[in-house]
């Protein structure tokens, strides 16, 4: 069983590594779960367990995508802009929750990790018509680039 102790384990290991999210199996627990807080306080994780996305836009946005599985690198991934997904919190109790944007692919690229696909797995090739593209690192030093 996951108790309040594991997911401090996740947190920390999140904010240590400046990550916006990440997967239990990241840290070697096979559960369907994972962390994320996109906010800047680093007060607010929230945790998912059981994900399902049962809706996605048909709005999709390319953007860079880093990894705390793969260091140094970066992946090109189209990603939903909004999707509706159902999840169980820690206490157990079951939500359905439209996220857009950041959480959006935050949610998405720890979905992946679920599945044991990595954003770098991506095929290249699918480049956005936006030249001034932004750049998301997820799970990366999003945090400490946004801050300087
Ligand atoms: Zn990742």
């Amino acid at each position: 069983m996951i108790n309040r102790k594991t997911y401090k384990i996740y947190d920390r290991a999140m904010y240590q590594h400046h990550g916006i999210g990440l997967a239990a199996i990241q840290v070697g627990y096979q559960l369907r779960m994972f962390v994320m807080d996109c906010t800047r306080s680093q007060e607010s994780p929230q945790v998912f367990i059981n994900p399902v996305i049962v809706k996605n836009s048909e709005e999709t946005l390319t953007d860079f995508e880093g990894c705390l599985s793969a260091p140094g690198k970066r992946g090109e991934v189209k990603r939903h802009l909004r999707i509706v997904l159902k999840y169980q919190d820690k206490e157990g109790e079951e939500h359905t929750k439209t996220f857009y944007n950041l959480e959006a692919r935050c949610i998405q690229h720890e979905m992946d990790h679920l599945e044991g696909k990595l954003c770098i797995d991506y095929e290249k090739g699918e480049y956005s018509r936006d030249k001034h593209k932004s750049q998301t690192m997820v799970e990366s030093d999003f945090r400490t680039k946004s801050d300087t």
